[in-house]
C-alpha cells in the first residue's frame, strides 16, 4: 500500500500551554519528533478505512471513541509510528486536559465551606484523604493500595460503620481517573466521600449506605498522569501514567491474554490487581469522561454476558436517574445514555473485563462527560446532574441473593462458588468471600438455581426467586464429604484421595508401620478391591469397587488398628 503522510503545524503559545493545530495534507513527512517533544502522547481523530478495523487498531493505539466510522484515540511515540504505518489521513487535536485552563487549589483550608469548584494539586489530594480518617475516625480508613516510583500514591478510602471489623456487608468500589485527563469524577469522587462520612447519623440514606455496604472510594487511579506537569496543575495532564502506558489497556483480557496491549503489567495495574484480590469486591464502576454513557461488559468480544439484561437494567437506572437531573439532551450517547461495551467498540485489556472476568465482580464503565476536563466552575453542575445516579448505582448491591457459606459441622465459613446452571458462562459465577463466608449473587428478576461447591463438600442447590430492589437471604451450610467418616477414625490415618476413582494412598501420622490392610462395605462384608489386594501397605487401587462408601482398616504392626472411610466415585 502507498503510504501517505500529513503535515501538521505546531503553534506554541504564550505562558504554560501548548495548542496544537493542525491540517491533513498529504503526502508529506509527518515530524513526529516535533509532535512528541512537546507532550508524550497525542490525541488525533481519523476516518476508518477499508480494510483496517477496530480491532487491528486496538492493540496499536488507544482508542477512546468512535462515533460512525470516525476514531478518536491517543498513542505514545512508539504506538503512534506504527499507527502512521497505515496511511491513514489524521488529524492532531489539542490534549483535552487543554481546552479549559484552571488553577489547582493547593490549601483547600481557605475553600472552606467546600464548593467543590476547583482540582487540587497534588498535595491537597493527599491531605484530603487523610483528613476524611482524621475527621471521620470511626468511620473511615485511608488506604495506601500503592506507592509509585514517583512517590505519588494509589489511595482509597474505606467507609463503613464498624470500618475496623469484617462484617457480613457487600463490599462496593469506585475509581475515578484511571485516564489521568478524565477529571470531572475526581472531584464528584472526594465530593462523595464526603458526603457519606458528614452524611452519617443524620441522614437515612446515607446512615443506610454505611451501615449495609463497605465502600471503598479511589478518586484518582492515575495520579502521575493526572499530574504529568507537577504536582501543582492539571493543566498537563495525560491519559497515559508516567510510563506512556494506557493502564485501561494494560489488564489481562479475557480474549487477549494476560499482556494485550504488549507492555509488562504497569506498577498501578499491579498493585490494583492485588488490591481486587484481596478485597472481593462485589460490585464496582469506573469512571472516565470523553462521552457520556453507561458502557457495560463484555468490551472485549461480541458474546453478550450472561447478565446480560441485569447489566442493562443498572445501567437504564444510572441513565434514566441522570436525565431526571438533566434533560437538555446530557448523558445521551449511543442508546440513550447506556451500551453494551464490544457494540460501541472493542477493546482489550480493559479493567471492567478484568474485574468481571477473573475477580467476578461486576463493573461497569461509566464515561460522565464529553468533555475530559471541564472548567472547574462547571464540577458542581456535574454534581447536581450525577449524585443520585451514584447513589442509586451503589444500592444496587444491597439487592439480589446472598448469604454465608459454611461447613455443616464446624460452622467455619467457606469459599465456596455459587453457579447457577443453564445461566452462568464466561466466568459469571461468584464466590463467596472469607473470612466471613458471605457471597452475593446480583440477578436480573426470575427463578433461579444456585448451586453451591467447594472441593471436599457435596454440592448443593438451592431455587430462589429473584426481584427487582429486593434482596433474599439464603444461608448455605455444605456437608463435608467425610463427615461422620472421621469418627471412627484414628486421626493418625490419611486415606486419599477421598473421594476416589483409582489409586489411593495410605499415610500414617504415628510411629507405627501398617501390617494389614482391608476394606469392608457398608455390611462389614470383606471386600478385596480389584482382586489384586494390596501391593503396597500404603496404596490401594479401588478402581474396581462399584461407587460407594466402604470402611478402610488399617492394622498396625501392634494390633492395634485404625478404621477410615472411603468414598469411591
Ligand atoms: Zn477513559
Amino acid at each position: 500500500m502507498r503510504l501517505k503522510f500529513l503535515l501538521f503545524q505546531a503553534f506554541l503559545v504564550l505562558g504554560t500551554t501548548f495548542i496544537i493545530e493542525a491540517q491533513t495534507v498529504t503526502n508529506q513527512v509527518q515530524d513526529v519528533n516535533e509532535i512528541f517533544s512537546v507532550r508524550p502522547e497525542a490525541y488525533f481523530t481519523f476516518q476508518l478505512t477499508d480494510p483496517v478495523t477496530v480491532h487491528d487498531l486496538t492493540r496499536m493505539i488507544s482508542v477512546d471513541n468512535v462515533k460512525n466510522k470516525q476514531i478518536w484515540a491517543y498513542a505514545n511515540e512508539k504506538e503512534f509510528r506504527q499507527f502512521l504505518k497505515l496511511g491513514i489521513q489524521y488529524t492532531i487535536l489539542k490534549p483535552p486536559c487543554q481546552e479549559f485552563l484552571d488553577d489547582a487549589v493547593d490549601n483547600i483550608s481557605l475553600k472552606q465551606p467546600l464548593t467543590w469548584d476547583y482540582y487540587p494539586t497534588y498535595p491537597a489530594y493527599e491531605s484530603m484523604m487523610s483528613q476524611y480518617e482524621t475527621n471521620y475516625p470511626a468511620l473511615c480508613r485511608t488506604i495506601t493500595i500503592g506507592t509509585l516510583s514517583s512517590g505519588r500514591k494509589l489511595l482509597a478510602c474505606k467507609i463503613s460503620s464498624n470500618v475496623d471489623s469484617a462484617m457480613n456487608k457487600p463490599r462496593f468500589l469506585y475509581v475515578s481517573s484511571i485516564h489521568g485527563d478524565e477529571l470531572t469524577c475526581y472531584v464528584q469522587m472526594l465530593r462523595l466521600i464526603d458526603l457519606l462520612l458528614s452524611g452519617y447519623g443524620t441522614n437515612p440514606r446515607y446512615t443506610r449506605l454505611l451501615d449495609s455496604i463497605e465502600i471503598y472510594i479511589c478518586p484518582l487511579a492515575n495520579p502521575d498522569g493526572t499530574y504529568h506537569g507537577g504536582n501543582s496543575t492539571v493543566n498537563q495532564a495525560t491519559r497515559e501514567n508516567g510510563n506512556g502506558v494506557d493502564m485501561n489497556r494494560n489488564f489481562p483480557d479475557p480474549a487477549g491474554g494476560p499482556h494485550p496491549d504488549g507492555n509488562a503489567w504497569q506498577e498501578e495495574t499491579v498493585y490494583f490487581m492485588e488490591f481486587a484480590s484481596q478485597h472481593h469486591f462485589v460490585m464496582s464502576a469506573n469512571f472516565h469522561g470523553g462521552a457520556e454513557v453507561v458502557n457495560y461488559p463484555w468490551d472485549t468480544w461480541s458474546q453478550l454476558a450472561a447478565d446480560d439484561n441485569w447489566w442493562n437494567f443498572v445501567g437504564r437506572e444510572f441513565a434514566d436517574t441522570v436525565h431526571v437531573y438533566n434533560s437538555t439532551g446530557y448523558f445521551t450517547d449511543l442508546d440513550n445514555g447506556v451500551t453494551n461495551g464490544y457494540a460501541w467498540y472493542e477493546i482489550e485489556g480493559g479493567r471492567q473485563d478484568y474485574m468481571n472476568y477473573w475477580q467476578h465482580c461486576r463493573e461497569s464503565t461509566i464515561e460522565v462527560s464529553s468533555t475530559k476536563k471541564p472548567p472547574a466552575s462547571q464540577l458542581p453542575n456535574f454534581w447536581n446532574y450525577l449524585n443520585h445516579s451514584l447513589l442509586n448505582y451503589m444500592e444496587q448491591c444491597l439487592y439480589g441473593v446472598r448469604g454465608i457459606v459454611t461447613d455443616s459441622v464446624t460452622g467455619d465459613p467457606l469459599r465456596a462458588k455459587v453457579f447457577i446452571q443453564g445461566h452462568d458462562f464466561d466466568s459469571s459465577e461468584v464466590y463467596s468471600a472469607l473470612p466471613v463466608g458471605n457471597y452475593h449473587r446480583f440477578l436480573y428478576p426470575g427463578t433461579y438455581n444456585l448451586t453451591f461447591s467447594h472441593p471436599g463438600y457435596y454440592s448443593k442447590t438451592i431455587n430462589v426467586q429473584v426481584s427487582n430492589y429486593s434482596i433474599k437471604f439464603r444461608d448455605v451450610q455444605l456437608v463435608p464429604i467425610t463427615a461422620g467418616i472421621d469418627s471412627p477414625v484414628d486421626k493418625s490415618v490419611r486415606v486419599y484421595p477421598n473421594p476416589a476413582r483409582g489409586i489411593v494412598r495410605i499415610d500414617l501420622y504415628n510411629n507405627q508401620q501398617i501390617s494389614r490392610v482391608e476394606v469392608f462395605s457398608l455390611l462389614g462384608e470383606t471386600i478385596d478391591p480389584c482382586g489384586n489386594n494390596v501391593k503396597s501397605l500404603h496404596t490401594l487401587d479401588v478402581s474396581c469397587l462399584i461407587p460407594g462408601v466402604y470402611f478402610l482398616k488399617v492394622t498396625f504392626e501392634n494390633n492395634e488398628s485404625a478404621v477410615s472411610r472411603i468414598v469411591k466415585e
